[in-house]
């Protein structure tokens, strides 16, 4: 497999809607699911479907199996031990896990972006003081301003690799280091909009990572499963979040003694289909080499900042340059105050799917872009081709509403 050649593996891109065909540039939303993801979710349903780590017989140790393969697998894919992977239904409840689990006190401070996802802004700031680094001047993460927050100790320091706003990819591995040599901070990092890219793959046996989260979804994968990975001695101290069945060595009428790690954060059925729709979607990703995912990014990238920079009246939010970036460009479209309409006529009239709002990151969005943008993000399906026909379609929407 090749990524020039992969369309024909997503079956909805064979869609026509009103006879047209689908661009669709909502990537960092989430990533179309390609058949091999899709047989194996249907393939547990028509040929298992039983419960894992339950019973004693055929079809459930079958499928218990499959399930931990997948833990595994993930563990290869970040360097880790197979039991530093926990599976949640994605970042989301990975982030509120720890975040739940480190038993902060108010005035402990953490250190975000500006840039966060609120699914980050939300939970620090739930139970501590959250400091967040202003961005630079080009839209990349402040580098000066996040080491004046290292002076103020943090005892935690939240690293998001890549901006589902900015497509920004902030130089996690040195900062990192910065916080284990500053304060020895717990160091976590949303991966959510990097681990989809082979070329963004994080070695956490090689940068000092206490945490890691990620959503299946956004890699190919199906919605309600993810990942949290923790270094085994933080997964022992974090206390769990959700109580329950599969979590539990043994309950008595006084008490009951938690299992092991990470069974401990797994507390009632997990989602099996979708935890084995991720293990294919890992094993499809992994057919595509790092430097390959690398020159379809930049090549998109670069599609996306040049279209913008070739038009007065689009502003593009965050960094001009292919490095250190993905495909994701955030706009506004100067004097147009309604971008749903926008979105909604790309839609209609062109077949071009793309989203509008705050992206769950209202902060950077509002100070930078002082309110909504139309976001496009594109991924190993799409081509330059279709970067420029959503432009094309921008140029005569925008001449058509004045
Ligand atoms: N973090 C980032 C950077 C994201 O882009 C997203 C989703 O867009 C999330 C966290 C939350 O992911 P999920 O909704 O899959 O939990």
């Amino acid at each position: 497999m090749g990524i020039a050649k992969c369309q024909g593996d997503f079956p909805v891109l064979d869609r026509l809607i009103d006879g047209q065909r689908i661009t669709y540039l909502d990537s960092a939303a989430t990533s179309l699911k390609p058949q091999a993801v899709i047989d194996a979710m249907s393939n547990y349903y028509s040929q298992n479907g039983v419960n894992i780590h339950r019973g004693k017989y055929y079809l459930s140790e079958e499928a218990s199996d499959s399930f931990e393969r997948v833990r595994y697998s993930v563990a290869q894919y970040l360097g880790a031990y197979g039991n530093e992977v926990v599976i949640t239904k994605g970042t989301t409840e990975s982030i509120n896990l720890v975040a739940h689990g480190l038993n902060l006190q108010s005035d402990d401070v953490v250190v975000g972006f500006l840039d966060s996802h609120h699914a980050q802004l939300l939970p620090w700031r739930r139970f501590a003081d959250l400091k967040l680094v202003e961005l630079d001047s080009d839209g990349g993460i402040n580098l000066d301003h996040y080491h004046e927050l290292l002076e103020l100790k943090p005892k935690v320091v939240v690293l998001t690799h890549c901006s589902n706003v900015t497509g920004n990819i902030a130089p996690i591995e040195e900062m990192a280091i910065a916080a284990k040599k500053a304060c020895d901070a717990i160091v976590i990092v949303d991966a959510a909009q990097s681990i989809p890219h082979p070329h963004l793959r994080i070695d956490v046996s090689k940068i000092p990572v206490d945490f890691l989260a990620f959503s299946g979804h956004k890699m190919l994968g199906p919605t309600g499963v993810g990942c949290l990975y923790g270094k085994s001695e933080r997964l022992n101290e974090l206390r769990p979040l959700m109580l329950g069945g599969g979590m539990v060595d043994w309950v008595d009428v006084e008490g009951s003694q938690e299992r092991k790690i990470p069974h401990r954060f797994e507390a009632g059925t997990p989602p099996i289909a979708s935890t084995l729709g991720l293990g294919a979607a890992l094993s499809y990703l992994s057919q595509i080499s790092a430097e390959e995912s690398r020159q379809h990014t930049e090549g998109l990238s670069e599609a996306i900042i040049q279209g913008a920079m070739e038009r007065d009246y689009l502003q593009l939010l965050g960094p001009k340059t292919v490095k250190n970036r993905c495909a994701i460009g955030s706009l506004k479209i100067k004097g147009c105050e309604d971008l749903s309409d926008v979105a909604r006529s790309l839609s209609d009239s062109y077949g071009i799917m793309c989203r509008t709002g705050h992206m769950c990151a209202q902060p950077v969005v509002d100070d930078q872009m002082d309110g909504e943008v139309l976001r496009i993000s594109a991924y190993i399906y799409n081509t330059t081709d279709e970067i420029e026909r959503f432009y094309l379609s921008l140029d005569e929407l925008v001449t058509f509403l004045g």
